[in-house]
């Protein structure tokens, strides 16, 4: 038996229940890994509230977690019990432990703690296909990071920077703010307070910018459309405000024959080897200092809900993790 957090039905935070659970050994191709800390992500909120459905109920919560492995399934090569390893996986790793595919699973270099990786795989293989792959940031761009104190949002404005980029970050307090311009972003607009459309406006010198990185939604729609240069990119990646409403298509030819694009990690790491090339490229870039990850808040894993309630009461900054 294993504690967990568990959903039984989907709704607020007060859904997520702490019990025991069975957990089989690891399938063929699988490794069961105990974990020493785990990620907490808003997509986690989102198969909560039943915003994407997950396929059975009850369900443990969570997509990613860091820890050892204490078994290998049948088939599997290249991890051995004992290995230090991170996984990003769908609904399993709000546990002690999970068994997890080897697809799914990364060795961590020695320099990478768990509690660095837990905080860090999801959002940071997610930076890293924004900035490298969907829409790939040259020196001399100029990019908009909405929510740019989250844990997705540190981690683009430093990498948006270390390739060469001014990044215009939008944050929900003057803290926040102080804390995206330590971590790379060059200006910062208070988009609770001011028009964000008016101000990079103002910043760029109505040149505007290359690409914008969306992941607050309806909140943001369509203004940040609106923040793009002719061909610029909109790269919408979330929805932590809601989801943007249906919209006609020929709204992109008015505005500059701008790209729209709603990319998701899945599809990145089910490409060929997608997985650990983007994990590489992301130890590289924490490795050699130009990202750092920081972990702002701990809480254990019984307290899943107080976890859940201060992201989404936009209480957090930078990553938060559960402790087992
Ligand atoms: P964050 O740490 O960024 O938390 C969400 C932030 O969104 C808040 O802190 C808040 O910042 C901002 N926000 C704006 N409006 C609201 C609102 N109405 N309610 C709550 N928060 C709001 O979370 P993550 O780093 O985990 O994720 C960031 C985004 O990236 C999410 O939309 C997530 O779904 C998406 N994502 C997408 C992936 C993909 O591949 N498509 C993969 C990983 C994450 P502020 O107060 O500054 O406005």
């Amino acid at each position: 038996m294993v504690r967990a957090i568990r959903v039984y039905r989907t709704g607020g935070p007060e859904v997520l229940k702490y019990e025991e659970m069975e957990l089989p050994g690891p399938g063929r191709g699988e490794i069961r890994v105990q974990h020493k800390a785990i990620g907490v992500n808003y997509i986690d909120t989102y198969f909560r509230s039943g915003l994407y459905p997950a396929p059975t109920t009850p369900f443990t919560i969570g997509n990613e977690a860091a820890g050892l492995v204490t078994e290998v399934g049948k088939g599997v090569t290249g991890f051995r019990v004992g290995d230090r390893v991170a996984y990003v996986a769908g609904l399993r790793s709000y546990a002690e432990e999970a068994n997890v595919s080897v697809e799914a699973a990364v060795k961590l270099p020695k320099a990478i703690s768990f509690e660095t990786a837990a905080a860090m795989m999801l959002k940071g293989m997610t930076a890293e296909y924004l900035v490298r792959r969907i829409y790939k940031v040259r020196k001399g761009d100029t990019i908009l990071v909405h929510a740019a104190a989250g844990g997705v949002g540190l981690i683009l404005c430093q990498w948006g920077k270390a390739l060469g980029a001014t990044v215009i970050g939008t944050v929900g307090s003057a803290e926040k703010a102080a804390l995206a311009k330590r971590h790379g972003a060059r200006h910062t607009i208070l988009y609770r307070e001011e028009d964000f459309v008016k101000r990079v406006g103002e910043i760029t010198r109505g040149k505007k910018c290359q690409v914008v990185y969306d992941g607050v939604g309806k909140a943001t729609f369509p203004g940040s459309l609106d923040c793009l240069a002719p061909l610029g990119s909109f790269v919408s990646f979330g929805s932590a405000s809601g989801p943007i409403e249906a919209f006609n298509i020929g709204i992109l030819a008015q505005k500059g024959s701008l790209v729209a694009t709603r990319p998701t990690l899945n599809t990145f790491m089910a490409q060929p080897g997608g997985t650990v090339s983007m994990a590489r490229q992301l130890f590289k870039v924490v490795e050699n200092g130009s990202v750092k990850i920081k972990v702002t808040r701990h809480f254990p894993l019984r307290e899943a809900v107080a976890a859940h309630q201060a992201l989404e009461g936009r209480e957090t900054t930078g990553s938060i993790i559960l402790v087992p």
